[in-house]
């Protein structure tokens, strides 16, 4: 069993209280993939010193020259793609061929981010006096707290570090509790690729001691999180006291809606995909199926079949579709989302219960599970349950679809399956989500688009892109007078 340790100023360190925590194998839970520091806020305070000092140089290299080095990372990731992938496996149970997905828009990442190093634009704009030359750059904010969840242990924690440090900022990274072997495998590769000491500090442990520290801590100038909206309001409580920067990318109760002149094949691949992908641990898994009445008894005896022949198991197996809750604590709130829905007298179709059978007695397996019958007032249909777990509601219209898909507190994906052009476009204008796809799952972001949501899936910021850019840089505005004399903007101007 590997031992393994947090870094701080280049260098591999155990937590200050010497405590460890076991990571372990969530479709298998006798393997432990290694144990980790369970840190503090001591060791908290020596990743931002580390990263404040860091940060003096730092901001000097040209961000092209920091790009080089990202491609470096991208060069690295693709060379080790596999293991990375068989380590995510192993550690959060997704199946294999969605964690070198994982791993692909880590590589993809860091490439847009490489080339954002010869751009970084910023504005010339004409001034109001003659003489006078008026431009706004981008400049870096500090250090910077990254705080991510387990469902996406590369990609997530790419989408962050990779801007951070592209624009000049340093970090101090936490990564999920569930995760920690992926995110020390990201930080191995950065080390590689030329990033200097301090830039990068990655600090394992759980939310309450080690998260919690990065927000309070007054030298920290911004913080990026990924995490539930539960968390991701404590947070932003906290960071108001130091009045940090802060982007909250939280969570989702997404639905796709088909219509019925929709092509009934392609949608099912969609909410197959959408629903049961990743166990349904996405922020963007498709939670609810809005079905139009005219295709809805056809549409659900497809969808039932093919649910039906999912395999459960680990996600090293090729002959795995769907791997196992991420813990036992997942496991037990979708279960309890299951015995809600039927007291609330929806349907139970299809799964209700834990995994059984060969190789499944030991990891936090769930049957992919369908509900009908479901009411759009319903807490199955309105609360994220993040896992596979898909309502479906019955729908007369349109208009009906879109207003039941917008009756949630959350508004990440979304997703509609017609032919109609009109209706295609109805659908993106009136839909209250951050991303909606036309005849596609609502699964399936590219890391070169924004990614976010609207309502308490966030608090407004994108990430992925060009506009991740804009939160993790400064702009300052700059006027330069070449006129050789006093020159008072408003007032010194001809009528
Ligand atoms: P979580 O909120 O429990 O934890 C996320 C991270 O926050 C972890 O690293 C955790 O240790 C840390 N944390 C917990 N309490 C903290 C505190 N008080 N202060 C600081 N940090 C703290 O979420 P999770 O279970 O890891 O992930 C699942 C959630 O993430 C779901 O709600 C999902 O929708 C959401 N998610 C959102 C997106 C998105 O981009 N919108 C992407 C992936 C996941």
């Amino acid at each position: 069993m590997k031992k393994y340790q947090n870094f701080i100023n280049g260098k591999w360190v155990d937590a200050k209280s010497g405590q460890t925590f076991e990571d372990r194998n969530p479709a298998n839970w006798d393997e432990v993939v290694g144990t980790f520091p369970k840190s503090g806020k001591e060791d908290v305070d020596e990743a931002v010193k580390a990263a404040r000092t860091a940060f003096e140089k730092w901001r000097l290299v040209p961000a092209p020259q920091r790009g080089n080095i990202l491609k470096k990372v991208g060069d690295i990731m693709t060379a080790r793609k596999e293991k990375i992938a068989r380590t995510m496996t192993r550690e959060m149970g997704k199946v294999i061929v969605e964690t070198r997905g994982d791993v692909q828009e880590g590589i993809d990442t860091a490439y847009y981010a490489a080339s954002e190093g010869r751009r970084l634009f910023g504005h010339t704009v004409p001034s109001e006096l003659p003489n006078k030359f008026n431009m706004a750059i981008r400049v870096p904010i500090g250090v910077a707290g990254i705080i991510t969840p387990w469902n996406f242990p590369m990609a997530i924690p790419t989408w962050k570090v990779f801007p951070a440090i592209l624009c000049g900022n340093t970090i101090v990274f936490k990564p999920a509790h569930d995760t920690p072997a992926t995110a020390t495998l990201l930080v191995e590769i950065l080390m590689e690729a030329g990033v200097p000491e301090g830039v990068v500090n990655i600090i394992h442990g759980g939310g309450a001691d080690v998260g919690n520290a990065i927000v309070d801590h007054p030298d920290v100038d911004l913080i990026s999180f990924t995490g539930s909206t539960a968390v991701g309001k404590k947070i932003s409580a906290s960071a108001s006291q130091t009045l940090k920067r802060v982007s909250l990318e939280l969570g989702g109760k997404n639905a796709q809606i088909v219509m019925d002149d929709a092509d009934l094949n392609l949608a099912l691949d969609g909410v197959l995909w959408g629903a049961f992908g990743t166990t349904g641990q996405r922020c963007t898994a498709t939670s609810r199926l809005l079905l139009h009445e005219k295709v809805y008894d056809k549409f659900m005896s497809m969808l039932v079949d093919r649910t039906q022949k999912l395999r459960l198991g680990d996600g090293l197996l090729a002959t795995t579709d769907v791997g196992p809750c991420i813990h036992e604590g997942q496991r037990k709130t979708v279960h309890g989302y299951v015995e809600l829905g039927q007291q609330e007298g929806a349907r139970l179709v299809l799964g209700g219960s834990v995994g059984a059978g060969n190789g499944l007695s030991k990891g936090w397996f769930y049957q992919p599970t369908i509900f009908t019958d479901v009411t759009p007032e319903m807490r199955i249909a309105k609360e994220e349950i993040f896992g596979p777990v898909l309502s479906v509601i019955r729908v007369k219209s349109l208009e009906e679809g879109i207003t039941v898909l917008n009756n949630t507190i959350y508004g990440l994906s979304s997703s509609i399956y017609t032919k109609d052009v009109n209706s295609a476009f109805k659908a993106i204008r009136d839909v209250k989500a951050g991303i909606t796809y036309i005849n596609a799952p609502t699964i399936g972001a590219e890391a070169h688009m924004p990614f976010g949501g609207v309502k308490q899936t966030g608090n407004g910021h994108r990430e992925g892109g060009w506009t991740v850019y804009d939160f993790f840089s400064e702009w300052k505005t700059v006027y330069i007078d070449y006129s050789g004399g006093l020159q008072r903007a408003q007032i010194d101007i001809e009528e």
